[in-house]
């Protein structure tokens, strides 16, 4: 029985034990009622809760919808900031690759895969550094050892140092790596591809230590690597160090041209280079003057054997405008440390090694001597005196007559100039002319030789000539015919009177300038003679552009008349003179068996010792007179 009613029976039972029916239907309905009202009240309540809860639901959709709204909108920018940076990354020039604090790859972009030769599934993020290398060594895009190149950019990370490391790839390629370290402990690292700047660099530093003609190394480069043998020396190694010429290079250059000069001397650089090893330097230090350097030597002949290999390289013929050029080399040679261990001094003892094997004989080479050294500076003594000596009127002429064979009479006296030195006595022309002309001071000895010559003469009988030798340095001076003009007037001699004797290099070197000198002359009067003929370039090509009015030929043919070829060689020129309308000396007569030889072969005049030595003025009449008579008896 439900306890709620048990209770209500109980109420409702009389102490008889009765049950008012009517007590219990009140309790009963009380109950019913009160318990209506609660339900209606739970009721209530439960809609109100109900009520509130929705609310609150409500509410909350709101926050989600409005948080969602937030995000999607976050979302969106975000993708647009990806975007921009993406694009961004991606069309850089340099490639870029970012790492975290444990060396494995973040990002990177598309032209990091290209400049390392990657494919993009070669590269994922996660990836580690080293695995990258070692793909990037198989592509040939890093170079070095992998591991040693992690540790020490890692703990260039950890020092917070960006540094930048260069790779020089095959196929001439330069990549730039910088790695910047990041606040988490990872880096950016951006690849830059500076080949062309690294080329352009190199160009530019080849092209200061080149010489532009021949690519050899230049002056410059020349010194370094001299700075750098002299250092090598102090550890007990010996080196060679040549100082190099092209005899007669000038004569080339003028008389062919720049142009044919330039192709000489890369001819000449690419037989030095063919020589040597690639260990040896070879430079060009000047206009034909080249240095090499050779380390290691093990025995100072060794230097002498490559020496002469290089003489008998150069000396091969070369084809220049058609001609085959001889162009012969001197060297001068030094030993590090035994002859030097300055740059300077080293250069200037091989340079004096090198004046020595020239005056030596020209396509040879010599070794320094420290007595070089004083014949240096005895040579510029030399120099000083001959100045001083002009000043000083030290000069004097001797004139040489020569003999016509026709007329048996002195037709002419050849001025031969001398330096009487105050201590040294007479000194021969042979040792200071060329001195005059390197130094220049021909040109101005040249006019007094020309002056005392003309004014001398005009003192001689009859219609004996002078005969004045000129330096090529004096045919190439604009002042030669006013010269020849004022010698002429103020010694009042007629311009038929005066002979100038030039030499085939002259003619060699002809120029429109020397051409145009050489008929202003003849226009004037005066005789112009060939000297030494044969003993130069001998192109008788010459002969065409000027006409000469005498062949002097030259002493060593006079001197070989018993051989045919000789005796062949002076008929051959007596023959070709005389139908070109020029006559001929023979120089160096020394004998009467040579005078009847040039006689026979043909000669028009006679110079040498059997006729006379050169003689001072005052004697020159005595020769004179004494051949006089012999003229008057013949005539
Ligand atoms: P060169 O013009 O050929 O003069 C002839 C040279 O031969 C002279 O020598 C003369 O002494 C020498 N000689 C003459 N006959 C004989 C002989 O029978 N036997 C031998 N062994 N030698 C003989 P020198 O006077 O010593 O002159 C040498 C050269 O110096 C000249 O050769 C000439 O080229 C040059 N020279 C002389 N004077 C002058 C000058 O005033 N100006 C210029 N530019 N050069 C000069
Ligand atoms: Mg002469
Ligand atoms: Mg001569």
């Amino acid at each position: 029985m439900d306890k709620l009613f048990a209770k209500q029976l109980g109420k409702a039972t009389r102490p008889d034990g009765e049950v008012d029916l009517a007590v219990l239907e009140q309790l009963v309905v009380a109950a019913y009622t009160q318990a209506e009202r609660d339900r209606r009240l739970i009721d209530r309540s439960t809609a109100l809760m109900a009520e509130e809860l929705e609310q609150l639901n409500r509410g909350l959709e709101q926050v989600v919808e409005e948080r969602t709204a937030a995000l999607r909108d976050r979302e969106a920018r975000l993708a647009g900031q990806n975007l921009l940076i993406d694009t961004a990354i991606n069309n850089m020039p340099q490639g870029l690759i970012m790492f975290d604090s444990d060396a494995r790859v973040v990002i990177f972009n598309q032209r990091y895969l290209e400049m390392s030769g990657l494919r993009p599934d070669q590269v994922r993020p996660g990836q580690p550094l080293i695995e990258l290398l070692h793909l990037r060594i198989a592509m040939g895009t890093f170079a070095g050892d992998p591991d040693q190149y992690i540790s020490q950019l890692l703990a260039a990370v950890a020092r917070g140092e960006t540094g930048t490391v260069e790779f020089e790839l095959a196929g001439d390629r330069t990549i730039a790596v910088t790695n910047r370290p990041r606040p988490d402990g990872g880096w950016v690292a951006t690849h830059e591809d500076i080949s062309e700047r690294r080329r352009t660099e190199k160009k530019i530093a080849h092209m200061a230590h080149h010489d532009a003609l021949t690519d050899l190394p230049n002056r410059l480069l020349m010194r370094e690597r001299l700075a750098a043998t002299i250092a090598e020396a102090r550890t007990g190694k010996r080196a060679a160090v040549f100082c190099l010429d092209l005899d007669n290079f000038k004569t080339v250059n003028d008389t062919l041209g720049h142009q044919f000069g330039d192709e000489l001397l890369k001819c000449v650089a690419d037989r030095l280079r063919a020589c040597v090893d690639p260990s040896v330097t070879v430079a060009r230090v000047g206009g034909d003057e080249f240095a090499l350097i050779l380390p290691n030597l093990v025995h100072s002949a060794d230097a002498a054997v490559l020496a002469q290999h290089i003489c008998e390289t150069v000396r091969a013929p070369v084809e220049l405008a058609g001609h085959p050029i001889l162009v012969d080399t001197s060297i001068g040679i030094v030993i590090v440390p035994d002859h030097g261990t300055e740059p300077d001094e080293l250069l200037k003892h091989a340079d004096m090694a090198l004046y020595r094997a020239k005056a030596d004989g020209r396509g040879s080479y010599r070794y320094f001597e420290p007595s070089m050294d004083a014949r240096l500076k005895a040579r510029r003594a030399l120099e000083r005196e001959l100045r001083q000596a002009l000043v000083e009127g030290q000069f004097v002429l001797h004139y040489q007559p020569i003999l016509n064979l026709e007329s048996n009479a002195i037709t002419c006296c050849e001025a031969l100039v001398r330096w009487q030195h105050p201590a040294r006595g007479m000194i021969p022309p042979a040792e200071f002319i060329p001195v005059a002309e390197e130094i220049g001071l021909i040109v101005a000895l040249g006019e007094w030789v020309l002056r005392k010559a003309c004014a001398d003469a005009a003192s001689w009988p009859g219609n004996i000539k002078v005969a004045v030798n000129l330096s090529p340095i004096q045919m190439g001076s604009a002042n030669l015919v006013p010269t020849v003009i004022g010698a002429l007037a103020s010694a009042g001699l007629p311009a038929c009177r005066l002979e100038l004797e030039i030499t085939e290099s002259v003619m060699i070197q002809n120029t429109d300038a020397t051409l145009a000198a050489l008929h202003q002359l003849r226009h004037l009067g005066v005789k112009i003679s060939m000297d030494d003929f044969g003993t130069g370039y001998s192109a008788l090509s010459y002969l065409r552009l000027f006409a000469f009015d005498k062949l002097k030929i030259d002493r060593c043919f006079v001197n070989d008349l018993s051989h045919d070829a000789s005796r062949a060689i002076v008929r051959a020129v007596t023959d070709m003179a005389r139908s070109l309308g020029m006559i001929t000396t023979a120089e160096g007569v020394e004998t009467a068996e040579q005078l009847d030889h040039v006689r026979l072969l043909g000669c028009d005049e006679v110079q040498g010792f059997y006729i006379s030595r050169p003689q001072p003025l005052a004697a020159v009449h005595g020769v004179i007179a004494a051949y006089a008579p012999l003229r008057a008896k013949s005539a």
